[in-house]
């Protein structure tokens, strides 16, 4: 038996005139633009009485076929054809995948952002970046604010980054609570501890819809508290003279405030190594989140060789292996101020998101061949999910007890696996959608209804100043040249007779190395002599005939000596 009770004595919505918002027969739309059957670029909208709210507006990084794209954002269609109704974005946190796509939105629509304070400071830092400003308000975990006729109330969870916070959003057509990315940590780092009160207490008003994250759905039992992370810290400092050096995402400011304090207690100077790590931690000095550091415990990263190495910890970025963060570069001996030495200490507080697993390998298969001492996630807890695990899940489940579950944050194996532990729990098939971007839900008096293919729910890829200009062509060119490289043709023809006047010039890019293969470029230049006899004899001046001729031609003769399929292009010039 299940101990989830469907339904409790006091359930349901109130409902009807005493209520300010839920009207009889009002329905709320819900349309998912980013997020779904993906983790990256989340972004709902809900919708309700001709009035939009936006949670989340995030981005995430290219596939490995998505040639040269800068960053992936959600689809703004629909909101582009209901711009007028758009009344505000609320952010449940500062993570790039909930706000690196709000640059795009702020270009196109001037709506105002509502976020807490880490995470508009770090809105604020893209938006400046973009050259753009927008109506700013600053919100509290426990504040409870309007949005249009929207009542939105923020409570506090626990996550990877500070701040972060999950909504109940009350509307005339009912009552939708979306968790964000959360874990449950009873003695988290900042000590605000997940108000699971009031998601109980949210439970027994009744809540219509839930929409939860789903990342860490297929682990079983809990996500430890930050607090070990903390422990074996302490654990790296009172065991070392070495240097410390510590990657880790630069945004977990509570952790980077937890390697600090650890360092300054341990009688070590502090360096900041990386762009977005500086970035980041000045903010969250500005902020005041790093009270309690003193100043003098920082040091500039070009000063550190004055210091002994029993008296220095980095804080550096690269915990991800990217190619071009100050630990790579450490790695790889480019790094200006850090010169890697033997018995150095590096700690990975990180695990590799995932994707990054080779990259991650190279950095560290790098570290053991300076002879450094690494420290990785693998063999002792100096990382932590900030993800919500199966009993944590089941536990916000049994609080809320939704009508009507949506899971959210995952790939398609997280969805399925999320709706399957509801099922679990109790809930009715009918009342959980799987659902994909571009979607919609719509809820009525307590029934769901699902639209697939609502609107459009791509992904739009973004490449330098090009929103959404490259399409499916233009990758696909991008894909044969970085796979096979380019052969260009150039031929000079007289117009009124046909025939050549000067030699054909071939050139190739990323083909082969010309200089060590005259004789394929001999063989080469004659198949296009051929091809153009052949042209001529037919008779007619046909000039694009004339150029598919010699793509074909040159395909077919390059494969079948090559094996290889470089891109062909024929450029006539008609004299
Ligand atoms: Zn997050
Ligand atoms: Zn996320």
């Amino acid at each position: 038996m299940s101990n989830y009770n469907r339904k409790p004595k006091n359930s349901g919505v109130k409902r009807g005139k005493s209520s300010y918002y839920f009207t009889d027969n009002e329905s709320f739309k819900i349309i998912p633009l980013g997020g779904m059957k993906e983790i990256g670029k989340n972004c709902t909208v809900i919708e309700c009485r001709n009035e939009i709210l936006i949670i989340d507006c995030g981005f995430c990084f290219p596939d490995d076929e998505m040639f040269g794209i800068d960053v992936v954002i959600p689809d703004f269609s629909y909101l582009r054809e209901n711009a007028e109704k758009i009344k505000g974005l609320i952010v449940t946190h500062g993570h790039e995948d909930h706000i690196g796509g709000i640059p795009y939105l702020l270009k196109e629509f001037n709506i105002p952002i509502y976020a807490a304070p880490l995470s508009m400071g770090l809105i604020g830092g893209k938006l400046g970046e973009h050259g753009l400003t927008a109506e700013t308000h600053i919100i509290e975990a426990g504040q409870i604010f309007n949005v249009g006729n929207f009542k939105i109330e923020a409570i506090q969870i626990n996550h990877s980054i500070a701040d972060a916070m999950a909504f109940s959003v009350k509307c005339a057509g009912g009552h939708i609570v979306h968790t964000g990315d959360f874990k449950i940590d009873y003695y988290p780092l900042d000590g605000k501890v997940i108000d699971l009160n009031r998601f109980s207490q949210l439970g027994s008003e009744g809540v219509d819809v839930l929409i939860s994250d789903s990342t860490n759905v297929l682990r079983e039992g809990y996500t430890p508290s930050e607090r070990i992370v903390a422990d074996s810290i302490n654990k790296i400092f009172d065991s070392t003279n070495q240097r410390i050096i510590i990657a880790t995402f630069a945004s977990n400011i509570h952790r980077i405030k937890y390697f600090m304090e650890a360092a300054v207690n341990h009688g070590r100077r502090i360096a900041i190594s990386g762009r977005s790590m500086e970035n980041v931690v000045a903010l969250a000095n500005d902020l005041g989140y790093l009270k309690g550091i003193p100043e003098s415990a920082f040091v500039d990263i070009k000063s550190i060789n004055n210091i002994p190495d029993s008296n220095l910890t980095i804080i550096t970025t690269g915990s991800q292996g990217e190619p071009m963060s100050a630990l790579t570069r450490m790695a790889n001996d480019s790094h200006r101020a850090v010169k890697l030495k033997k018995d150095d200490v590096v700690v990975f507080s990180s695990s590799p998101i995932p994707g990054n697993e080779k990259t991650v390998t190279n950095v560290v298969n790098k570290l053991y061949e300076k002879h450094v001492d690494v420290v990785l996630s693998d063999t002792m807890d100096v990382h932590v999910s900030g993800h919500a695990c199966r009993e944590e899940l089941r536990l916000i489940h049994t609080l809320i007890r939704p009508r009507v579950f949506i899971p959210a944050h995952g790939e398609y194996r997280h969805l399925i696996e999320h709706a399957r532990l509801a099922k679990s729990l109790g809930m009715s098939k009918k009342n959980i959608f799987v659902i994909s971007n571009g979607d919609l839900i719509e809820y009525r008096n307590g029934k769901a209804q699902v639209t697939t293919e609502f609107t459009s729910g791509e992904d739009v890829m973004v490449d330098g100043y090009g929103v959404g200009d490259i399409g499916s062509a233009v990758l696909k060119d991008r894909k044969q040249l970085s796979q096979s490289g380019l052969i260009i043709i150039a031929v000079a023809i007289d117009e009124a007779t046909g025939s050549l006047i000067a030699e054909p010039e071939l050139t190739t890019r990323g083909f082969i190395y010309v200089k060590d293969n005259m004789d394929l470029i001999d063989e080469a230049t004659a198949v296009v002599y051929n091809t153009i006899g052949e042209w001529l004899e037919r008779g007619k001046k046909d000039f694009p005939a004339l150029r598919n001729a010699l793509k074909d031609d040159m395909r077919s003769y390059i494969y079948k000596r090559t094996k290889r399929n470089p891109m062909i292009l024929p450029t006539i010039l008609r004299v």
